[in-house]
């Protein structure tokens, strides 16, 4: 038996064959075309053979896994018709005389590799999907294109594990789960969108095998760990008989979860503990819904305001709120103030370079140095209170002082309204993030000011840490339960015990159900996890004493 490991990017067990496909070793030779405008007309017509065939998928994918998460196939019509990708292929075509295959294919090589070599893991992660539309490109052109992977699993009856170089999107939209019970890959990342689709369709994948790809053997028996991301090969009976326990506890865990829906998060005591949902986007409400959280505990307004042309005006955003309250109906939603800086950046915006972003200018003290952008999203957000179970969350907080400014603006805002005559709930609650160890040690003295707390522990491990949430090289030290994060967030439940506000705790933490128990105990009074979490912490709570 040997042993390899990969990230594992979708939980889930499977045994089975490994069947290996795709296009390992293909190349197209250069050779110089006899007619450089017929290679582009073969060239155009692929490309719209290739977004008809985009609509049908995105079609489909909008069916299985809603709107939202198909938006990567829209993506895909776009990079179709992307200018620079365009213009490359067609000067290869007319000034190098290639061939339109070889034109594709070279040409995204080429983005390809520019993407892979991004340090940011999502931009790393669209090397698949440049590899997706170039396939997509080739079918047409190249008689000679591999087999694609349904054509080799055709006459397949038992599902197999598919091996292939590199997960593209349309392929997890593609699989039949008769025939796949699982992928692994040797590229990938787990924010790719192939990674996030799987997860959603709860597929097993493993992905970035790296070079031990090449171990692999056709047909041989293989077990795959989608959690851990370790794949046996020729596993000995003991190893089997230890997986299929897990695969069959785990499908069994599965159903099971399924019948929490419409319970309540109640423990063997009596104490109840609403387990709510974070969303980036309005279409996660779906997930939400399907999920069954009992709320949203965190809506990041930073990634609306990332996908708008310039900052939202007061109009669209009371609208944008008001619709995501309203489909809530009637379950409370936390939506926080823009959490801009780090990673998030507004295209619109030119933020300075910052040696130590996440230590820099983001979250609250970017607000409060544009005051006119916060309280145009405090007027909004008090308008969308009409509407629903509205919460407003202020992100990053390090004094009393920041939150007196930020309370201040919030009177202002109501003032407006109040002048203006527009109608808003006057009791909204206002409650701040615990992400620095500055909040978190003067946490009495900001309970007196505020409803309630949230503890991101996400930003608040990095900083008591000194470990960079995203850096895999000091990952082994990012660790929320170092004892000093432990201690912080009991003596936050404290504080927030002694005022008598609401405790919330979000971030990586919120969903590890080791530390369930000891969030209750430390007071909280909600916890907010991804959505497909939710059910799982409905039942680690039920089953607590
Ligand atoms: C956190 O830091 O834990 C948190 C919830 O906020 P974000 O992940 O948006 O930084
Ligand atoms: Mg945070």
């Amino acid at each position: 038996m040997k042993k390899i490991r990969g990230i594992g990017a979708s939980r889930g067990i499977a045994i089975g064959k490994l069947v290996i496909t795709g296009e390992q070793g293909y190349t197209v030779e250069y050779t110089e075309a006899e007619d450089s405008r017929k290679e582009l007309e073969r060239f155009e017509d692929a490309r719209k053979k290739a977004e008809k065939d985009l609509d049908q998928v995105y079609l489909e994918a909008v069916r299985r896994v809603g709107k939202e998460s198909s938006m990567i196939f829209q993506l895909h019509i776009m990079m179709l018709q992307d200018q620079d990708f365009y213009e490359a292929i067609r000067d290869s075509i007319i000034k190098r005389h290639s061939k339109a295959e070889y034109a594709v294919w070279k040409v995204a090589q080429q983005f390809a590799a520019v993407f892979s070599s991004m340090e940011d893991e999502y931009m790393r992660g669209r090397a698949a999907d440049v590899a997706d539309i170039s396939r997509r490109l080739l079918r047409y052109l190249d008689p000679h294109f591999p087999k694609d992977f349904e054509e080799s699993l055709q006459d397949r009856e038992e599902p197999c594990i598919l091996a292939v170089e590199n997960v593209v999107p349309s392929m997890i939209m593609q699989l039949d789960s008769k025939k796949v019970s699982a992928i692994v890959s040797r590229e990938g990342s787990r924010s790719s969108h192939s990674a996030i689709l799987a997860r959603i369709l709860g597929i097993p994948a493993v992905v970035a095998v790296g070079p031990s790809f090449s171990v692999f053997k056709q047909e041989e028996n293989v077990v795959l760990d989608g959690s851990t991301g370790w794949i046996f090969l020729e596993p000995d009976e003991e190893t089997l008989c230890r997986f299929r326990r897990q695969r069959d506890s785990f499908l069994l865990h599965l159903e099971q979860l399924q019948e929490l829906r419409g319970t309540k998060a109640i423990t063997k005591s009596n104490r109840y503990v609403e387990i709510y949902a974070s969303i980036t986007r309005p279409g996660d409400m779906e997930e939400v819904l399907e999920n069954d959280g009992d709320g949203v505990g965190l809506y990041r307004t930073e990634y609306y305001f990332m996908n708008t042309k310039d900052f939202p005006t007061e109009e669209e955003q009371y609208h944008h709120y008001a619709s995501l309250l309203q489909e809530l109906n009637g379950k409370p939603a936390v939506i926080r103030t823009l959490d801009v800086g780090t990673d998030r950046q507004l295209p619109y915006m030119n933020m300075m370079e910052e040696d130590n972003p996440s230590m820099g200018f983001r979250a609250m003290r970017f607000s409060l140095d544009m005051p006119h952008i916060l309280v145009t999203q405090m007027k909004a957000l008090l308008r969308a209170s009409s509407h629903g179970d509205l919460r407003v969350l202020l992100p990053m907080i390090t004094t009393v002082q920041e939150v007196k400014q930020a309370k201040e603006y919030w009177r202002q805002a109501k003032e407006a309204l109040r002048r203006e005559g527009v109608p808003f709930d006057e009791n909204t609650p206002l409650g701040i993030m615990i992400e620095t160890p500055a909040a978190a040690l003067t946490a009495a003295a900001l309970a007196k000011e505020v409803d309630y707390f949230s503890i991101g522990t996400s930003d608040l491990t990095q900083f008591v840490t000194a470990a960079d949430r995203n850096n895999p090289k000091v990952a082994y030290l990012y660790d929320f339960h170092h004892p000093a994060v432990l201690k912080l967030i009991s003596m936050v439940g404290d504080a927030a015990k002694e005022a008598g506000i609401g405790l919330n705790i979000s971030g990586e933490a919120a969903g590890d159900i080791t530390l369930t128990e000891f969030f209750l105990q430390c007071g909280a009074s909600s916890l907010t996890v991804a959505p497909h979490a939710v059910l799982e912490l409905r039942r680690t709570v039920q089953q607590l004493d």
